[in-house]
């Protein structure tokens, strides 16, 4: 796809979606949003401001100056990489104080990541995983507002987004809500089946997960824009579900969650002693065709899992 394609789409007067792609065959949602200031929900990983934003601005009159407020959803690479690039043309720095600490060690991300391919018996995949993050992220530039649940961010002209704390996908999401439009901003709060055909979702807190869901799910939105285009058993339930979708992408959260719960305490109680990847190996078998589960690249474990099934393994083993 050239450049050229990688175009602000309009969902809303206020809203402007930017699909931006990243090293790996990802592709993250950043949503530019107009009061009288100017915000950015999410920055994309290092380079994607410069590359993707900037021009896609352009096309609108504006630069990477303009931009007020980066709104960031929550602390992964994907979605704070760019962070140094925004702060470093004027822009603030929002994000969940539970997430706060991701904006300011890299380091973090590379020891979560090592951690749960150990917990797997992968801890060969670690080096190379932690050299892609390492890629991925920016200079560690901090935050400038801590965000907390209830919190509201003012941008003028009647534009107001309320922050709704939705842990799960990590402790500090959260989703922004714009509640004159109907639109809930969810980044990567509420996954469905994950972003990757035939993957898992990514959860790194599986016991505030439902309790996220939930909350987002009470939000009463029309609409909902996510991170990413989140798959539903027959394809993308996203990256802008409306309607009836809106409904489908909560009850996919919530299914897919309760499988993955029930499979890993099954694996625990039937082998207590077994390793973390003999165990998660035995969860996914049980739910390999109710999941439509096809992504392996990670010796045989879904690539998409490397957080998720460490995650699982620790509340079942309590
Ligand atoms: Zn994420």
């Amino acid at each position: 796809m050239a450049r050229s394609e990688y175009a602000f789409e309009r969902v809303h007067d206020r809203v402007h979606r930017l699909p931006t792609p990243f090293e790996g065959g990802g592709l993250v949602n950043l949503y530019l949003i107009r009061g009288e200031k100017t915000a950015v929900v999410d920055s994309g990983v290092l380079g994607t401001p410069t590359t993707y934003l900037a021009p896609a601005l352009e096309s609108l009159g504006l630069q990477l100056g303009d931009v007020d407020f980066v709104l960031n959803t929550h602390g992964h690479m994907d979605h704070l990489g760019g962070n140094a690039e925004l702060k470093d043309a004027g822009s603030e720095i929002h994000l969940h104080r539970d997430d706060a600490e991701r904006a300011s060690s890299n380091r973090l991300h590379t020891e979560m990541a090592a951690e749960g391919l150990k917990a797997l018996g992968l801890e060969h995949l670690a080096p190379e995983r932690e050299a892609f993050l390492l890629r991925l992220l920016g200079r560690e530039v901090g935050v400038d507002r801590l965000l907390e649940d209830g919190d509201t961010v003012d941008l003028g002209a009647d534009v107001r987004l309320q922050v709704v704390h939705t842990p799960g996908h990590t402790r500090g999401s959260v989703c922004y809500w714009f509640e004159s439009a109907g639109i809930l901003i969810t980044g990567d709060s509420v996954q469905a089946r994950g972003s990757r055909p035939g993957g898992l979702p990514v959860i790194e807190e599986p016991q505030l997960y439902l309790g996220g869901i939930q909350r987002a799910e009470s939000i009463g939105a029309r609409t909902l824009c996510m991170g990413h285009a989140f798959k539903g058993p027959d394809g993308d339930l996203g990256p802008v579900p409306t309607g009836p979708a809106v409904a489908q992408v909560f009850r996919e959260s919530l299914a897919t969650h309760q499988a993955l719960q029930g499979a890993f305490e099954r694996a625990v109680a039937e082998a207590p002693n077994a390793g973390g990847g003999d165990i998660a190996r035995r969860a996914l078998d049980t739910v390999r065709d109710t999941l439509r589960l096809r992504d392996e690249d990670a010796d045989g474990l879904p690539a998409s899992g490397i957080m998720t099934l460490p995650s699982y393994l620790r509340v079942a083993r309590g």
